[in-house]
């Protein structure tokens, strides 16, 4: 049976005690991290794992005489990478504790098969110990983003968004694991993202917790179990419990589940609603498409040009004519009037089809949407 850890955490700098705790083993001396870093987001923002709670975890790994650690990730599609190394505090801790960091949208890769075909992954995990450092969010794809849901960020784009497009999100995900495995799995649950995570629109929650162990299936779903979700319900934690990734229901160890537990708002997986306009939530297209007409409002507040120009339209479609924005090879839409706008490459030929409106791009940028009012 697999065991999992629990601890009470207030501060990051408590993990380097928790591993001690336990004596974590580290096999091997090569070590590569893979944190949370989607977007560009600041390290309080709780969207991108703490680089604080990275760096016990190094502190840890170089006492146990690791003689290279690698900080790896690929963002989320289009997003800097430099930039999201930054603002999250990464390029910093990666500097001042002398560790590589990788975009591993750029790495070398190595062709491993894939119920799906034929997929690639950083050669680099290969030859490494490596450890999964994901937060603790819901998700209005796949209503949490933990262990399994991170390891699509050690993947190139066009893996990303076939995991959308072509093979359903919540298998591939399940699948992912069958090619490549964390040996260690530990979770920032400091502070996570209720609602609708994981990215700025979730709400913070002070879980106050971190989790660890060796299988990653049993970490998340005693993370579930912490946020009040059944890990049953969602559905590629089930999936790969039934293909044998691990153990949904495993032996606890550490401090109390039952002390630390909260109840995550979860997120509407169905759409998001501002009065008339509404923007359908769809597994088959990936978030950075739905999540680019956020992008797209906060630049009308922002500048004052775009302001003067959109913002009256903004308001006509909001408050009067409707709008819903609708994204993915199969788009979903809701009953109701006003405006279609179909958002990214994948719905274009559904916008032709229709005649709905559209923002080409792949995710569109802000200005596509814009101009699509
Ligand atoms: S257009 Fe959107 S849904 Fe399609 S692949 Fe690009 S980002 Fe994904």
């Amino acid at each position: 049976m697999s065991k999992v850890y629990i601890f009470k955490t207030k501060n990051p700098k408590q993990v380097y005690q928790h591993l001690k705790t336990v004596s974590a083993r580290i096999n091997g001396e090569t070590v590569l991290i893979k944190p949370n870093i989607v977007i560009a987001a600041k390290p309080h923002s709780a969207v991108v794992t703490d680089f604080r709670l990275v760096k016990a975890i190094i502190k840890y790994l170089k006492e146990s005489g690791v003689k290279r650690i690698i900080i790896g990730e690929s963002p989320g599609l289009n997003v800097d990478v430099e930039l999201a190394f930054k603002v999250s505090g990464f390029e910093r801790l990666a500097r001042e504790e002398n560790v590589q960091l990788l975009n591993l949208e750029k790495a070398e890769t190595v062709e491993k098969s894939w119920k799906f075909g034929k997929i690639r992954i950083p050669r680099i995990i290969t030859e490494s110990y490596y450890i999964n450092v994901p937060k603790l969010k819901t998700h209005m794809q796949t209503l949490v983003s933990l262990g399994l849901k991170n390891q699509k960020g050690l993947l190139r784009s066009e893996y990303k968004k076939g995991f959308h497009i072509s093979w359903g999100l919540d298998e591939p995900i399940a699948e992912l694991a069958k090619v490549v495995k964390p040996n260690l799995t530990i979770v920032d649950g400091i502070v996570g993202i209720e609602g609708d995570g994981p990215l700025l629109q979730g709400k913070k929650i002070k879980s106050n917790v971190c989790v660890f162990g060796e299988d990653i299936v049993a970490v998340d779903a005693i993370c579930c179990r912490l946020m009040g979700i059944d890990p049953f319900s969602v559905p590629h934690i089930n999936i790969a419990s039934k293909i044998g990734i691990g153990d949904i229901e495993p032996e606890l160890a550490g401090d109390d589940i039952d002390a630390l537990k909260r109840t995550f708002k979860l997120p509407n997986m169905d759409y998001f609603r501002m009065f008339r306009l509404l923007n359908i939530r769809n597994k088959n297209a990936c978030s950075m498409c739905t999540d680019s007409l956020r992008e797209a409002m906060k630049m009308t507040l922002k500048s004052p040009r775009l302001f003067i120009k959109y913002m009256p339209k903004w308001i006509y479609l909001i408050l009067f004519k409707g709008v819903q924005f609708t994204a993915g090879a199969k788009p979903k839409m809701k009953d109701g009037k006003g405006k279609v706008i179909c958002l990214g490459n994948c719905s274009m030929k559904y916008a032709e089809e229709f005649g709905y409106c559209a923002a080409s791009g792949c995710p569109p940028s802000p200005i596509e949407i814009l101009k699509s009012l």
